[in-house]
């Protein structure tokens, strides 16, 4: 069969043939997968009307357009779908309990405290936290590990509560948008004195689409113009009626500062747990759950949080969280405790991982260390892929100035690698002393000694942080890492250098900067030889301007051949001009470059100089 010609473009068509895509695939993933020329990807496109480039990642209708066009039978599969798929090949699966309902046992309800910035989530969290009942027996204060468990009395019988221990709600929908279910039930914090408040209409929003019960904690009673009844009214008007007007939700007026009635909403908690959940899971099955918070700590490396949802976790188990895994070396508990095993809805610190895990993603207990390996390599290596298919902007000092510009309170963090430990602490030292108001604040989020690592540019990635290298450089392949993950790293090897540029940034008052502004492109259609001024390239303009003194590339297939060059000539019929727009033909000669093909695309960009406010 001749093949079909879609805008001049000949492109190999399918047989109906079913192509499995990840969500956000590009045009060149497409391509890859069907055997064809990416750049006859990106102009069928345009001649169906959409102008993409070949690595953007497109949305589903794209494909699914692109698809039908060719007479493929495109199948978008989401990353989750993704993921269970990779679990299945090893014949796990995560979320659901083993075996059936006799070997489910009753489990704490999980909850998350929501609410109007200021009307006292922190003070509340550290209100329960202190107060409660398991800390004073064990006699120690309680750490800061992202997840608590308090124990209450309720009719007799001692009842235990998990709390996320991560303040507002942006916890809540981060684990939500990565499909982790983590929460029971949300507490609803509005402050008596100030009343609902567009937070508070959002945290409501959030947990109803969830479907996960409120009970509403009317906090900061203790004040005199506090009115509890107020906040009663203007919440049933949201759909959320409290218990005394008939309605089914609990709200219980406390003071988180005060401590007032922190029993009565432990008690609210549960009492709703009982009412409208059935909190049970298997304790006897390898252990699985959700990733609360993580860091990477000093001297203990990756350290993560997490929360158990089913099973139980020892020490000693090999598990996969996330693009992390490794063996459970150690487990501590909200106390600093070591713990040897943590069962279902018990948060613990997890030490002994390869790599940080992100909040909301899952981890699972697997037979073996080469298992957990196998699932993280993987996972790993599409996470990257993702991460480039959104073609990542860099996060640079720059852009750091210019979202200060926006307003924006921001927070810089800083990876400091240098050549001994004195100078890297000296570095750290001065960097503290930079004093440049509240809006900005600068944080060392890792430091060491050696050579900038590959490991360094995946936590600066990860943590949208910059790298500074006193007198190191990258070792092996993490400059590439580094580009690939839009990671920017600076170079320095005087101290006080490193300081200016760094307190000029967060002062916003660096040099100026150029960047790249495409003009516009011009295809290639005739190519006339002269033996007196060269290769004369007949163009037509497809975009943009083509500009006389402008730099110019030659892209062929979509690829750079050639890159800042001149033009010697640029001509419109017979007369020189300065500058052809999109839909005239022109002729043109490149200096000094004489390898131009039919079809060949010139591109003419600019260097403009970023402007500053
Ligand atoms: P968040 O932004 O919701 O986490 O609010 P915070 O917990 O940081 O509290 C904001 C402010 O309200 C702080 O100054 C607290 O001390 C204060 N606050 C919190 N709870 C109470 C309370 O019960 N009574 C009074 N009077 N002040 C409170």
């Amino acid at each position: 069969m001749e093949a079909p010609t879609i805008g001049g473009m000949r492109v190999r068509k399918g047989n109906g043939e079913t192509v499995r895509l990840a969500r956000g695939a590009s045009l060149t993933d497409f391509a890859e997968k069907v055997g064809v020329d990416p750049a006859s990807l990106v102009q069928m496109l345009f001649h169906l009307g959409e102008m993409v480039t070949a690595t953007e990642s497109v949305n589903d209708a794209t494909l699914e357009l692109l698809g039908e066009e060719l007479n493929y039978n495109v199948q978008v599969v989401s990353p989750e779908d993704e993921d269970r798929e990779l679990l299945e090949s090893f014949d796990l699966e995560f979320g659901s309990d083993e075996g059936d309902e006799a070997d489910l046992a009753v489990r704490p309800p999980v909850v998350t405290v929501m609410g109007h910035v200021d009307h006292g989530k922190t003070k509340l969290l550290d209100a329960l936290r202190d107060a409660n009942v398991v800390a004073k027996e064990a006699g120690g204060i309680t750490q800061h590990i992202g997840a608590y468990q308090v124990a209450t009395e309720v009719d007799g019988d001692e009842r235990r509560i998990t709390f996320i221990d991560t303040p507002g709600h942006e916890a809540f929908t981060a684990m939500r948008a990565r499909g982790a279910q983590a929460t029971d039930i949300a507490v609803l914090v509005v402050a008596a004195n100030d009343g609902v408040m567009p937070q508070t209409v959002e945290a409501l929003n959030h947990a109803k689409a969830a479907g996960v019960p409120i009970v509403v904690a009317v906090n900061k009673v203790d004040l005199p113009e506090a009115d509890p009844a107020k906040v009663r009214g203007q919440l049933t008007e949201y759909g959320l009626v409290p218990e005394e007007y008939g309605g089914d939700t609990m709200f219980v007026d406390v003071s988180a500062k005060a401590g007032i009635n922190l029993e009565g909403l432990l008690e609210a908690i549960v009492l709703t747990a009982d009412a409208s959940l059935d909190l049970r899971a298997n304790p006897d099955q390898d252990a699985q759950g959700i990733v609360v918070e993580a860091h990477l700590d000093r001297g203990r490396g990756p350290v993560a949080t997490v929360l158990v949802q089913r099973g139980t976790l020892r020490v000693g188990d090999s598990l996969v969280a996330g693009p992390a895994y490794g063996r459970v070396r150690a487990m501590l508990d909200e106390h600093g405790d070591n713990i040897d095993e943590a069962d279902p809805s018990r948060p613990a610190m997890v030490l002994g991982l390869t790599a940080v895990p992100g909040a909301g993603q899952n981890f699972l207990v697997v037979e073996d260390d080469r298992i957990a390996r196998q699932i993280a390599e993987k996972r790993e290596a599409r996470e990257r892929a993702a991460l480039q298919a959104q073609r990542r902007v860099r996060r640079t000092l720059e852009d750091f100035m210019k979202s200060m510009e926006e307003g924006e309170r921001q927070e810089l963090n800083l990876i400091l690698k240098g050549d001994v430990s004195g100078s890297v602490e000296a570095l750290e030292d001065s960097l503290a002393k930079i004093d440049v108001g509240d809006e900005v604040s600068l944080r060392v989020i890792d430091r060491g000694v050696g050579a900038i690592t590959e490991t360094n540019v995946m936590l600066a990635a990860a943590s949208d942080a910059i790298i500074i290298g006193f007198n190191v450089r990258p070792q092996g392949k993490a400059t590439e890492v580094a580009d690939r993950e839009g990671v920017e790293i600076r170079y320095y090897s005087v101290i006080y250098q490193a300081i200016e540029e760094i307190e000029a940034a967060l002062k916003g008052m660096l040099k100026p900067e150029y960047e790249e502004v495409t003009l516009g492109q011009a295809e290639i259609r005739e190519i006339f030889r002269s033996s007196r001024i060269g290769n004369i390239a007949g163009c037509m303009v497809t975009s943009g301007v083509i500009r006389r003194n402008a730099k110019v590339r030659l892209l062929r297939d979509g690829n750079v051949v050639a890159d800042n060059l001149d033009l010697a000539s640029l001509r419109r019929e017979r007369d020189d001009v300065t500058e052809v727009r999109e839909g005239f033909e022109c002729g043109l000669v490149l200096r000094n470059y004489q390898d131009i093909k039919h079809g060949d695309v010139v591109e003419a960009f600019e260097m403009r100089e970023i402007p500053r406010a």
